[in-house]
């Protein structure tokens, strides 16, 4: 069955995936969904016997139905390989009486290797697909893990080059080096004054402009967005609910159509959206837990009906998830509307406008499948000493927030489910406030001390990744005030 794809916002003409994966945004500001969820073809069962690829072709073949076989199968091929620190791609590791789904082993050490480490290779097939002769300006705001992720994948791709806006003062150490480091001569590199909420918005504000696109165009150039908010993000974001769900079933962990929850430290709201599809899919779902850090609009949206994002923006150990507009909620907010477009466009009118929306008791009633849970910094903080005491595993900050949230929950609710916590990344990328955590005596030192005394008491190999910043050069040294964000794209690609 083919699946087409239309905007959240308004009903008109519908688009094919790989139209979808080059726009990244739909023309009037919404974001593309598919006409409908599709359901997995082949039995669970059947998929416990598959790897991580087999199992990608399996889930990405149901949503991006105008790539052939072929095309599909050489994206997969060209993402999933020795980029990643382990054959099995993304490894459960059962520790404290859960399953942590450990997505942090890709060459930037964060979840967005999952999906972008495939999406430049689904954007250069869309491109030829669609006889696009443009070079491809990927423009990304991020958070501190999306920029890097996506420079590394786009990084001396042909036909492409990418511009990543980053919260000057909003992300770790580490993260920031990771980015100013990057090699490639299509990579461009940018701090803003602001915080990430306002390099989103001005990002999308770009997107939106009709007369930059005319001039971009009449230079050789058009936009695409490597930001979760493209579906070419989203759909490679679904495999690994199913790959997790059936290497349980292969293990012999769950019987037969036995349900698992998902807990996932949330920002964008990508990544638990990518469950929630799983679920609609036909994996066998529970709750899915929804776990903020003291941004904790999403908690509050999940208790009260009321999305709000007039609030204090607080800066965290956990800054890929200090988010106040969650991008990705729209998609949900179009389902639980019953797929009403005009409704959604009104809500996201009035988050525009008053920085508020409220959705209707119905809708409320569409969302019993999650839950919200936030913790703070302190509880953060125990969580990571906590596990670590009681297993010598070490998690990373926004694991941490999860995996703090799955066990108030299951202290509250005394509901068993087997759990599986999304681990979206990799200690060593938060060492500074991760070894904090585990003892005060750490505070203060040197980063590069820190990673090499991470990896004693964890026992584990420092990744690649933050090996080779030791020595690496920086390369990006650009900042401007958020304001300036259009100025700055037209210097870089020479429009005037
Ligand atoms: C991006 C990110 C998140 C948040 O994921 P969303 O899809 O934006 O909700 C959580 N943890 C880490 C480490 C991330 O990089």
């Amino acid at each position: 069955m083919e699946i087409r794809y239309q905007s959240t916002r308004s009903r008109g003409e519908t688009v094919t995936a790989s139209q979808a994966i080059l726009k990244g945004l739909a023309d009037d500001g919404g974001l593309f969904v598919p006409s409908s969820i599709p359901k997995l073809s082949a039995s669970l069962e059947d998929i416990s016997k598959m790897d991580y690829k087999e199992t990608a072709y399996e889930v990405m073949k149901q949503f991006l139905t105008d790539f052939t076989e072929e095309e599909l199968k050489n994206c997969i091929n060209r993402a999933y390989d020795g980029k990643f620190d382990t054959e099995e791609i993304a490894p459960l590791v059962e520790k404290d009486g859960v399953y942590y789904l450990e997505l942090f082993h890709g060459a930037t050490i964060a979840f967005k290797d999952m999906a972008l480490s495939i999406l430049p290779h689904l954007l250069t097939v869309s491109a030829k697909k669609n006889h696009i002769s443009n070079q491809i300006v990927i423009l990304t705001a991020t958070s501190g893990d999306t920029g890097k992720a996506a420079l590394a994948g786009f990084a001396d791709v042909e036909g492409t080059s990418i511009i990543v806006f980053y919260p000057k003062n909003g992300v770790s150490r580490i993260q920031e080096r990771q980015m100013v480091t990057q090699k490639g001569s299509n990579t461009f590199v940018v701090g803003i004054t602001g915080n990430f909420d306002d390099a989103q918005s001005g990002v999308k504000a770009m997107f939106g402009n009709k007369e930059l696109a005319g001039v971009m165009d009449g230079k050789g150039y058009q936009f695409s967005s490597a930001n979760s908010i493209n579906i070419g993000r989203l759909v490679p974001q679904v495999v690994y609910y199913v790959y997790a769900y059936t290497r349980l079933l292969a293990k012999g962990a769950l019987k037969d159509g036995e349900a698992v929850n998902f807990v996932v430290p949330t920002g964008n709201f990508g990544n638990i959206l990518a469950a929630f599809y799983a679920k609609n899919m036909g994996v066998p779902v529970g709750k899915l837990i929804c776990a903020s850090n003291e941004n904790k609009v999403l908690y509050d949206f999940f208790e009260t009906g009321v999305y709000d994002r007039n609030r204090e923006f607080i800066l965290t150990t956990s800054p890929s998830m200090d988010i106040l507009i969650s991008s990705n909620l729209e998609r949900l907010i179009y389902k639980i509307a019953g797929e009403d477009a005009k409704v959604t466009a009104d809500m996201m009118a009035a988050l525009a406008g008053s920085g508020k929306y409220t959705i209707t008791a119905e809708m409320k009633g569409q969302m019993k499948d999650f839950v919200g849970g936030w913790a703070g910094e302190e509880k953060t903080a125990a969580e990571i000493k906590r596990v670590y005491g009681a297993s010598g595993y070490v998690m990373d900050t926004h694991t941490a927030v999860a995996s703090a949230v799955y066990h108030e929950y299951r202290e509250r609710t005394e509901d068993t489910t087997k759990t599986v916590i999304a681990s979206t990344a990799s200690p060593y990328k938060f060492a500074t406030s991760v070894m904090a955590a585990i003892d005060k005596k750490y505070e203060g030192m040197d980063d590069f001390a820190l990673i090499d005394e991470l990896c004693r008491v964890s026992g584990t190999k420092i990744p690649n990744a933050v090996e080779e910043l030791r020595s690496a050069k920086v390369l990006h040294d650009t900042v401007c005030e958020t304001e300036d964000m259009q100025k700055t794209v037209e210097k870089i690609l020479g429009l005037n």
